[in-house]
């Protein structure tokens, strides 16, 4: 008998499981029909199987020497709280935008310069606590229309002096949400300007596009065939190890 209710169980715990994780995604907040959105491994594989360009690409395998300082994973951020897993030592772009960040990472590297990157993809369940923080438009993206970083084509970041190991001067930090923060900021230092000159000419050969109001983010222009994922770093790097 009991062997018979410890089956019982089993077949009630998968049953439960499969009843939460095909929940239907309107149940999601801020996830309509509207949105393209996957938030499982095998949604994420499915897409991947139909579409090789939809691939997420560790940054670290096509830039070794990337530096990460992934902001969200610590509290050095403007929540001042943790919002990625303590585990969280992994980032991705699409396949298409992390060629192209490798291939504007070596140009960079000949004028001795490494990219430091904060942050690029970025699950949908985070940008919906951003939005809960700041529910304004012009500085975070609306949750319900999901955003380049929730689709991996998006990516925030700095350049760090590959002799001295020390960051440029840009004349912000990450999410400084003042028009400081803006590309063209007539009121920075002449190093300043020089720099941000610098990264966007290179960002830009390479196809990637500025964001108007932060120097550091860089998008990908092709929004339309990428879906909004909402699956965990570390859970998307074990696949991607797999494969
Ligand atoms: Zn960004």
């Amino acid at each position: 008998m009991s062997i018979y209710f410890s089956y019982l169980g089993r077949i009630t715990a998968v049953l439960i499981g499969l009843l939460v994780f095909h929940a239907p995604q309107a149940q999601r907040p801020y996830v309509t029909e509207d949105l393209p959105f996957i938030a499982t491994i095998e949604g994420y594989k499915a897409s991947v199987r139909e579409n090789p360009d939809k691939r997420m690409i560790s940054l670290k395998s096509v830039i070794p020497d990337i530096i990460y300082d992934l902001r969200y994973a610590g509290k050095n951020n403007f929540t001042n709280k943790r919002l990625y897993p303590k585990n969280t030592s992994h980032t991705f772009l699409r396949k298409q935008p992390a060629l192209a960040l490798a291939r504007a990472a070596e140009e960079l590297n000949s004028h001795g310069l490494k990219i430091k990157v904060w942050d690029a993809y970025r699950p949908h369940r985070t940008s919906i606590v951003f939005w809960e923080l700041v529910k304004d438009e012009n500085f975070v993206a609306h949750p319900s229309k999901g955003s380049f970083h929730n689709r991996g084509l998006a990516i925030d970041m700095t350049l760090v002096d590959s002799a001295t190991g020390k960051e440029l001067d840009f004349g912000t930090d990450f999410d400084n949400f003042t028009e400081v923060a803006h590309p063209d900021y007539p009121g920075l230092s002449a190093e300043a300007a020089a720099n941000r000159k610098l990264l966007r000419g290179i960002m830009e050969k390479h196809g990637f596009v500025q964001f108007p109001t932060e120097w550091w983010h860089y998008s990908w222009p092709d929004d339309q065939r990428y879906e909004n994922l909402d699956i965990d770093h570390e859970k998307l790097n074990k696949t991607l190890n797999k494969n």
